[in-house]
């Protein structure tokens, strides 16, 4: 089901402690307004606004950076202004999700619950039973509170839009309620109490950033790639391999610059993304490929991988031919790929062998390359 998303990312988080507002500090590396956008984004997201502190824009596109499909907006001084303002940033009638930035473990998983729920309700909420016995009181206990029936609501809260923006229409402007759900309670609508997580945690105080540093690292999880391509010799001076020129007495035939291992490690990273192969993403077929450098071809990659939140972690290229000699050449390969890839030079690795005279590398017919990458990447 199509949906679109507000994100609020507009708070001070004053609970937090001193330091950035909650939402661009770095969580496991990434700013916190990232993880959800990230989450979003891949559960299908078709629109997602972000809605921040005027001063915060361009902190928003920084943080933002290598992502398509959302826009940020101002907000206002208070978490309602600011959901009403991503309100009325959205066109349509599909379900809109509102969310919480300082909530950064949401999944596809969670955004799946509330759209199957909202099928039958007006707006639907992720929400825990309250598992601790319940105390009213100052310094001393006034009274326990039966738990019975009681729920932690957590986001993202899903809504059918016309329904929440028509709720929020008659909200009064100087009360400030405590989620979007309630807004529409208030006004009628039917909320459905879905299954939610604990994982789904608000960071508000301190300590909660620490325990969120050690969730983070659960959170995303190794893929591995493979990558093989083949090129045959034909005429020519020189032939491209790892991104680098190499003087031969004969040249690969290919339509681009036939630069095997680029083009294994480029299959390579499109296998572990899973985003099909290179031929998919530059058929053969297309003219502006002829003979192009084969370092878009990965750069292509690369960027694909960042934007579902990847980094890459490594790469290990082995080039099989007996002509040309890879090892007086290896170091400035692992040079150029590092720097097409963007990662520091000890996490790529050119290795060399042949196949002892045996097959078509053997015959020297042409050359064949291997490639495995390494990719951490968001669960
Ligand atoms: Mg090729």
């Amino acid at each position: 089901m199509s949906f679109s998303a507000i994100v609020v990312a507009a708070g001070e988080g004053l609970r937090a402690g001193p330091g950035e507002p909650k939402a661009w500090r770095l969580l496991g590396g990434r700013p916190i307004v990232r993880w959800s956008i990230e989450a979003l984004l891949g559960a299908g997201a078709s629109d997602v606004v972000v809605v921040v502190a005027p001063d915060r824009l361009a902190a928003a596109a920084d943080a933002l950076e290598g992502l398509a499909g959302w826009r940020a907006i101002s907000g206002g001084k208070t978490r309602s202004q600011s959901v009403r303002a991503g309100l009325s940033a959205l066109r349509g009638s599909h379900p809109v999700l509102i969310h919480d930035a300082a909530r950064p473990f949401v999944t596809a998983a969670h955004v799946e619950r509330l759209l199957a729920a909202l099928e039958a309700v007006d707006g639907a909420v992720l929400a825990l039973p309250v598992p601790d016995t319940l105390k009213r009181g100052e310094a001393l206990v006034a009274e326990t509170v039966s738990r019975e029936g009681l729920w932690r609501a957590q986001t993202p809260q899903a809504f059918h839009f016309e329904r929440l923006r028509a709720a929020y229409a008659v909200w009064p402007a100087d009360e400030e309620p405590t989620d979007d759900a309630s807004v529409a309670e208030r006004a009628g609508a039917r909320v459905a109490l879905v299954r939610g997580d604990p994982m789904l945690m608000k960071l508000t105080w301190p300590e909660d950033f620490q325990m969120a540093e050690r969730l983070a690292g659960s959170q995303r999880i190794v893929r591995t790639g493979f990558g093989l391509d083949a090129h045959r010799f034909g005429p020519g001076d020189a032939v491209v391999l790892g991104g680098v020129r190499i003087s031969h007495d004969r040249g690969l035939v290919g339509h681009s610059d036939a630069d095997a291992g680029l083009h294994a490690l480029t299959d390579a990273l499109l296998g572990a993304i899973a985003e099909g192969d290179i031929g998919q993403h530059f058929p053969p077929s297309d003219p502006q490929w002829k003979g192009a450098a084969s370092d878009r071809f990965l750069a292509h990659a690369v960027a694909l991988a960042q934007a579902k939140g990847g980094r890459i972690l490594n790469v290990d290229l082995t080039l099989v031919c007996e002509r040309p000699k890879i090892g007086p050449h290896r170091d400035a390969m692992r040079a150029r790929i590092a720097a097409i890839m963007s990662i520091p030079l000890d996490r790529v690795s050119v290795k060399a062998t042949t196949t002892e005279g045996m097959g078509f590398t053997g015959r020297e017919e042409g050359l064949m390359a291997q490639a495995v990458v390494g990719v951490e990447i968001p669960l």
